[in-house]
C-alpha cells in the first residue's frame, strides 16, 4: 500500500491526511472546494510544524510529509489509491453516493473504508461493488494523535483486506481493534452516556457545562463532555445521537437532547465555528 486518498478535508480528513503523511504514504486529499482544501492544508502544515517544535517530528519527516500531500476537486482523480478513506459528513445518503463513484472510479484492487462515526458499514457497503474490500476505519479526534482505530467488518468484508488496512494503521503508529457492525460500534455506543447525561443536567439546571466539565475532569477524565463535544462538532454529536437511537429503534436512552438540536440550528458547532459550549480564539 502506497497511496492513501482522504475524501472531506474536515477536523477528521485533516487528521487522517497528517498521520498518513507522516507515516510516509503518498496522500491525495479531496474536498469540494479549492478553498477548503488550501484551508484543510494550512492547518495540516502548521500541525506538523507544532510537532517538529515540541520535538516529536524530525525536520526531514516534516519536509517529506508536507510534499507528500496532493489535493484534489476531482472524486475520479481521488479514486486513484491504493487505500481510500471517506471522512465526508455523517449522512447515509451522501455517503452512499461517494462510495458509488469511488467504486466506479477506483483500480479493482483498492480498498474502500468510512470513518463513519455510527452509520452502518454494510449499509455503505451496499453502495459498491467490492463489499470483500471495504471496511470501517474509524479513527478518533485528533485523527494524528489518539492512537486507536476502530476497524469494523461489513459481512462481506475479506481477511485479506482486514489485514492490509491493520498493517496501514500500524504503520501510523496506532493500534487496531476489530469491531463487529452494530450501531455506533465499541467506542461510540460506550460514550452515549457520557453526553446524554450531561444534557440532561444542563437541561435540568443541576450544574452549568464548565462545572459538569470540571468535575470530570476533577476525577481524571481528561476533558468533560461538553469540551469534548465542542472538539468532535456538535453536529457531528448530534449526528450520531440520532443514528444510534433510530438504530435502536427509539429506545428512549438514546435520545438525543433538545440543547443538541439548538446548538446545532444556531450554527454553534463548537471549535470549527469558533463557539459552541464555549468560544474559541480563530486557531
Ligand atoms: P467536518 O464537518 O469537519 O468535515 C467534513 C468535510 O467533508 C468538510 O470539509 C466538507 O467540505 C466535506 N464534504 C462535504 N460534502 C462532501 C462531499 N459530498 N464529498 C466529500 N466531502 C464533502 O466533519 P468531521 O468531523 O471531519 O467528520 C467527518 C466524518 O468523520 C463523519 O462521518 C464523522 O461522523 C466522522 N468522525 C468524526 C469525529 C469527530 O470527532 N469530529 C470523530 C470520528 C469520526
Amino acid at each position: 500500500m502506497k497511496t492513501v486518498a482522504v475524501i472531506g478535508a474536515g477536523t477528521m480528513g485533516a487528521g487522517i491526511a497528517q498521520a498518513s503523511a507522516l507515516a510516509g504514504y503518498e496522500v491525495i486529499l479531496y474536498d469540494l472546494a479549492a478553498e477548503l482544501l488550501a484551508q484543510s492544508l494550512d492547518g495540516i502544515w502548521a500541525s506538523i510544524d507544532k510537532g517538529v517544535e515540541r520535538g516529536k517530528t524530525a525536520a526531514t519527516t516534516a519536509t517529506t510529509a508536507k510534499s507528500a500531500i496532493q489535493t484534489t476537486t476531482s472524486l475520479e482523480t481521488a479514486a486513484h489509491a491504493d487505500l481510500i478513506i471517506e471522512a465526508a459528513p455523517e449522512r447515509l445518503a451522501l455517503k452512499r453516493e461517494i462510495f458509488t463513484r469511488l467504486d466506479a472510479a477506483a483500480p479493482e484492487h483498492t480498498i474502500l473504508g468510512s470513518n463513519t462515526s455510527s452509520l452502518s458499514i454494510n449499509a455503505l457497503s451496499g453502495a459498491t461493488n467490492r463489499a470483500d474490500r471495504f471496511l470501517g476505519v474509524h479513527f478518533f479526534n485528533p485523527a494524528h494523535i489518539m492512537q486507536l482505530v476502530e476497524l469494523i467488518r461489513c459481512d462481506f468484508t475479506s481477511d485479506e483486506t482486514v489485514t492490509a488496512v491493520r498493517a496501514y494503521v500500524e504503520q501510523l503508529g496506532k493500534t487496531a481493534v476489530l469491531c463487529k457492525d452494530t450501531p455506533a460500534f465499541i467506542v461510540n455506543r460506550v460514550a452515549r452516556p457520557f453526553y446524554g447525561e450531561a444534557f440532561r443536567l444542563l437541561g435540568e439546571n443541576a450544574a452549568d457545562a464548565a462545572t459538569v466539565d470540571n468535575l470530570m475532569r476533577s476525577i481524571g477524565f481528561r476533558m468533560g463532555p461538553f469540551e469534548l463535544i465542542d472538539l468532535i462538532g456538535c453536529d457531528v454529536n448530534l449526528a450520531v445521537t440520532q443514528t444510534v437511537y433510530d438504530a435502536y429503534f427509539q429506545e428512549p436512552k438514546y435520545r438525543p437532547h433538545p440543547i443538541q438540536k439548538r446548538m446545532v440550528e444556531s450554527g454553534r458547532l463548537g471549535r470549527k465555528t469558533g463557539h459552541g459550549f464555549y468560544t474559541y480564539e480563530k486557531e
